[in-house]
């Protein structure tokens, strides 16, 4: 979960084969979808922690972008780029914030079955992009930051799952609401490392 987890970029080669840049766009279109989806259903089920997890598939797609991208764009078009995703990421995270005081205030209790139905689809979702890049990894893609993404993005889906069998047992919207706050400030720090990391890229070219 975060800004941070799923930098599959950067270190792609001068020479990506087609092959590898066809699995990059499918993951991309994945956490596209998914991002949309994961909002829809936090509307439908009035829940703040899937609203919270659509942050990480906002800011993978954001990646996946990137890294198809990434031969066209130079150091500073590239930091630029960051700093907008780490900006949209960082208003995201406020507005969990804000979304979880909201429904704390109006004492709203999320759905537990759509919580756990989509937090299950995101995680086949991750478990599936990790399997195709995986499956048709480049000779010297980092395996290890692909393990490391995938199971923070999966740990994000299963907060999820035990936030909706929270609000299950206790009938309360608090499980969801403290699911949201930790994720979306993890989301907040993750966006402001990324915000320091540009900044000083962008300082190191001029
Ligand atoms: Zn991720």
């Amino acid at each position: 979960m975060g800004a941070h987890c799923c930098n599959h970029d950067h270190q792609s080669p001068p020479q990506p084969d087609p092959k590898y840049r066809r699995i990059l766009w499918i993951a991309l279109i994945i956490n596209a979808l998914m991002f949309v989806v994961e909002i829809i259903f936090s509307q439908r089920a009035d829940s703040v922690s899937l609203l919270a997890d659509s942050i990480d598939f906002l800011g993978d797609a954001a990646n996946y972008g990137l890294s198809i991208w990434v031969l066209a764009m130079s150091v500073q078009t590239r930091a630029k780029a960051s700093l907008v995703k780490a900006a949209s990421m960082g208003i995201f995270g406020i507005a969990v914030l804000g979304h979880a005081i909201w429904n704390a205030v109006a004492g709203v209790v999320p759905d537990a079955q759509t919580m756990t139905l989509i937090g299950f689809l995101a995680l086949v979702a991750n478990v599936s992009v990790a399997i195709l890049l995986y499956a048709y990894r480049n000779g010297d893609s980092n395996m290890r930051s692909v393990w490391l993404c995938t199971r923070n993005d999966a740990l994000g889906n299963i907060a999820v799952i035990i936030a909706a069998i929270g609000v299950f047992g206790t009938g309360t919207a608090w499980p969801d609401l403290i699911v949201a706050s930790i994720m979306a400030s993890l989301a907040l720090t993750a966006a402001w490392q990324v915000v320091k990391q540009a900044r000083q890229e962008l300082h190191q070219q001029t």
